[in-house]
């Protein structure tokens, strides 16, 4: 059932989907988005959020691939998290159930060397999944995921930080020869109307993406921002942020431009399908999603 799987909307003259790749149970999830939260404010702001502090042992994430086309270009961003887990990798499939193939991709956009975002950009075979796509990464995230990466400042286990190690750089080298690389500190429009933003922190390249056309504007924060409650909380980071102080600064920068200009935001972990809205709220922000 292609509603279940796909969210359409549109930007502009824009037709875009989020496409679900799969999802992931989290565990141990207060811990993991608001590592540096007081334990008193951190039990708070879940209740604020309906949540039971005490009882809250995953968060359910889903992983959404987003499909732009323009026209001109069909562009896809991030392609979920491939054989990571049983209850990923459906990426493709649930493209080609909206009546998009591999094949009519000309443009991947991964946005940071994150397993799940990359997982998906090769198929089983570990051949690249898009094979007449032109993939593009920011020079900063290639360079760092493919070459000895250092974790070491990660509050992790070791079971996540192989996994964090190992999937980029299985799955990064095969796509080499369909690789275009941009600098991650400056923007760059990849299609007309599709833009990279420099939003270093979470990792050290990481970038959003800027959607615009006529006058609608959709920003897709991917992971500047884990959880709505980091609207509310902007300092709190999550112990797979790279540079915490660095978090901070970018998701001030982007949630303020977003509430200013009335954008359209999505957000990768967000609750489906992940799109809303960001209001200013005294000194943080409140997120207000629009129904699934
Ligand atoms: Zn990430």
């Amino acid at each position: 059932m292609a509603a279940k799987h796909t969210y359409r909307f549109t930007v502009g003259t824009f037709d875009c989907s989020i496409v679900r790749d799969g999802t992931f149970a989290y565990p141990h999830p207060a811990q993991m988005f608001f590592a540096n939260a007081p334990e008193s404010d951190r039990a708070q702001a879940l209740r604020d959020h309906d949540i039971d502090p005490d009882h809250w042992e995953e968060y359910v994430s889903p992983y959404p691939g987003l499909l732009i086309e323009t026209g001109d270009h069909t562009v896809l961003v991030d392609t979920g998290a491939g054989d990571l887990a049983p209850t990923t990798g459906n990426l493709r499939a649930n493209l080609s159930e909206g009546g998009v193939e591999p094949e009519d991709i000309d443009t991947v956009l991964l946005t940071h060397g994150h397993p799940d975002h990359v997982g998906g950009c090769v198929d089983d075979e570990g051949e690249p999944a898009f094979r007449d796509a032109r993939y593009i990464m920011p020079d900063t995230e290639w360079e760092f995921w493919t070459s000895e990466p250092d974790l070491s400042g990660l509050a992790v286990g070791d079971d996540i930080r192989s996994v964090l190690r190992d999937v980029p750089r299985k799955v990064l080298p095969p796509i080499r020869e369909q690789l275009e690389l941009v600098d991650s500190d400056t923007e760059t429009e990849v299609v007309p109307g599709v833009r990279v933003l420099p939003a270093p922190g979470h990792t050290p390249g990481h970038v959003a993406v800027s959607v615009a056309s006529e006058d609608d504007h959709l920003l897709h924060l991917v992971d500047t921002v884990l959880h709505p409650i980091h609207l509310a909380h902007p300092t709190w980071y999550g112990v797979t942020d790279h540079d915490p102080d660095q978090v901070v600064t970018t998701r001030e920068r982007l949630l303020e431009d977003a509430a200013a200009e009335h954008v359209s935001v999505l957000a990768y972990h967000f609750p489906e399908p992940g799109l809303g809205q960001i209001t200013q709220a005294g000194e943080a922000w409140e997120w207000r999603p629009i129904e699934g």
